[in-house]
């Protein structure tokens, strides 16, 4: 049960510093950290670089600042199919997108902080690392301070992995750029290269493509996106293929060289061998859990291959040690490192243990159009033996997707036959990381396509295709033609 303020009781004072020190400033720590406040414990957030983490700075926000600013430019240049003419040229200046993207950013970033100050968190600036199980020292400038605390909360978050490929090495000046160089872009490349099809090399994809690159993504899987449903990653491809940009899937960079101020990447699919030209290879294969210098051997705190060790309630095998979002490794999400820290805080605060719930998790791409995805794909239902029953509905035939122009996409669901438990729904679309919610509720709360399809769903929006889709599940969508 979530627990309120009024029925939290303030720590008991020990010897220690203070009650709770949280490190890392990410959506996970800042969040942890406020959560333990609000609930009367006193904190200390360390953090080595920016409040707000990967996300705030160099992830989430950032991204989609760059997305929304392409999107506004697509837009106007295709305008004139809704009737609006632009008399004269449509262009863009990258310099005020990328200074909008950095005020959002900052604006943000000094939100955290306000936060803190009317929660009283305090906070520290400088790197942390482990002295014993209730000690950290924390190191900034060459100075070094010792904070001891009851409790600790990791959230050191995640770090780019750049894999073992000759020319790799090479770092932002020589054009190979990592997700942190892509949200800091100085300019829009010519020719630009993207290695992995996974989320944050399609939200690249995308941008540079619109803002007039040419775009190439490499993904040695069979699909991109290969974490979401098949159906999603066959009509985002399919999207993104009509907008330009190449997709080589089955397909693995092999090297790079540099020809005069070129790269040539050498991609191999199956038994073909081709070379590509790009002036800027984009590194996008994954992040891995952050936890290097921390100590935890020394403070015996178990991790493995993915990350720190944690239990559903976020405690690491110390018991007065918890670790949450990117560097546990369960699942790298914003939202998910929040929630489990507001889990961590009050498992922290009460020593309670308050479990992690992760069925229910949405995940979400944010491409134009978007994809959103919650609960089992079709694939994992039938692995995990569930007699499962599908509904697809397509935005195509509804009224406010035509009006809108946002025709493309659909949303699936996928349900378990004979008590018709939904298990996942998964979109393709306009606006559909918005309207995804309704299914994480769905799921939470183990609803039936019994009760959805029971639902009212206003008109005219993009959520009846959800309605729709439900009602497919028993071949009854009234508008599927
Ligand atoms: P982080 O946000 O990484 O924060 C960890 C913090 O700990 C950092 O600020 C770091 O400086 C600090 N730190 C590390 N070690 C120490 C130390 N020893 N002492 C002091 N401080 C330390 N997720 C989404 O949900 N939606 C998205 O749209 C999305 N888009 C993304 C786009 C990109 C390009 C990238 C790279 C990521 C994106 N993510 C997105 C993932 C999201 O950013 C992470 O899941 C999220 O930031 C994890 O939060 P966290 O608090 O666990 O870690």
């Amino acid at each position: 049960m979530v627990q309120t303020k009024e029925q939290a009781s303030p720590m008991a004072q020990e010897k220690f510093d203070t009650d709770i020190v949280v490190i890392g400033g990410g959506p996970g720590g800042y969040v942890c950290a406020i959560r333990a406040a609000q609930l009367g414990a006193k904190v200390t957030v360390v953090e080595k670089e920016y409040l707000g983490g990967t996300c705030l700075n160099w992830g989430c926000i950032p991204s989609k600042a760059l997305i929304a600013s392409a999107d506004a430019y697509q837009s106007v240049l295709h305008s004139n199919a809704m009737g609006v003419k632009i008399d004269g040229k449509v262009s863009f200046d990258f310099d005020t997108i990328t200074s909008r993207k950095d005020k959002i950013v900052t604006t943000l970033r000094g939100g955290v902080g306000i936060l803190f100050k009317k929660n009283g968190v305090t906070h520290v600036e400088g790197t942390a690392k482990f002295v014993d199980k209730n000690t950290i020292e924390v190191e900034k400038d060459g100075k070094k301070q010792k904070i001891s605390a009851r409790n600790f909360i990791v959230a050191t978050g995640s770090t780019i992995i750049v894999p073992k490929i000759p020319g790799l090495e090479g770092g932002q000046k020589d054009g190979i750029w990592t997700s942190d160089d892509a949200v800091m872009a100085p300019f829009v490349p010519k020719k630009l290269v993207i290695v992995g099809g996974g989320v944050i090399g399609v939200e690249f994809a995308y941008v540079f493509n619109a803002l007039g690159s040419d775009v190439t993504v490499v993904e040695m899987m069979p699909k991109i996106i290969p974490m979401m449903d098949e159906d999603c990653s066959t009509e985002l491809g399919k999207l993104l293929t009509r907008q330009g940009v190449k997709i080589m899937t089955g397909s693995a960079v092999e090297k790079l060289t540099k020809n005069k101020k070129a790269w040539k990447v050498a991609v191999k699919s199956g038994t073909k061998e081709e070379s590509l030209d790009a002036d800027v290879v984009l590194v996008a294969v994954g992040r891995r859990a952050f936890t290097d210098n921390l100590n935890l051997e020394k403070i015996g705190v178990k991790t493995s291959r993915t990350g720190i060790d944690v239990g559903e309630d976020m405690r690491t095998n110390v018991d007065n040690i918890f670790a949450i979002g990117d560097v546990n490794g369960i699942i790298q999400l914003a939202h998910v490192a929040s929630y489990q820290g507001t889990v961590a805080a009050e498992n922290a605060v009460r020593g309670g243990s308050r479990k992690a719930d992760h069925k229910a998790i949405p995940n979400c791409i944010y491409t134009v159009p978007e994809v959103a995805s919650v609960g089992l794909t079709e694939g994992q239902a039938k692995e995990q033996g569930y007699d499962v029953t599908v509904g697809k509905f397509m935005f195509r035939p509804l009224g406010k997707a035509m009006a809108s122009g946002h025709q493309d996409g659909f949303v699936k669901i996928v349900a378990e036959k004979k008590y018709g438990e939904v298990l996942g729904v998964h979109m393709v679309g306009h606006g559909v990381t918005d309207m995804i919610h309704q299914a994480v509720v769905a799921i939470k709360l183990e609803a039936t396509v019994e009760v959805m399809v029971d639902t009212i769903h206003a008109h005219p929006t993009m959520s009846e295709a959800v309605l729709e889709a439900y009602e497919d599940t028993h071949g009854m969508a009234i508008h599927k033609a």
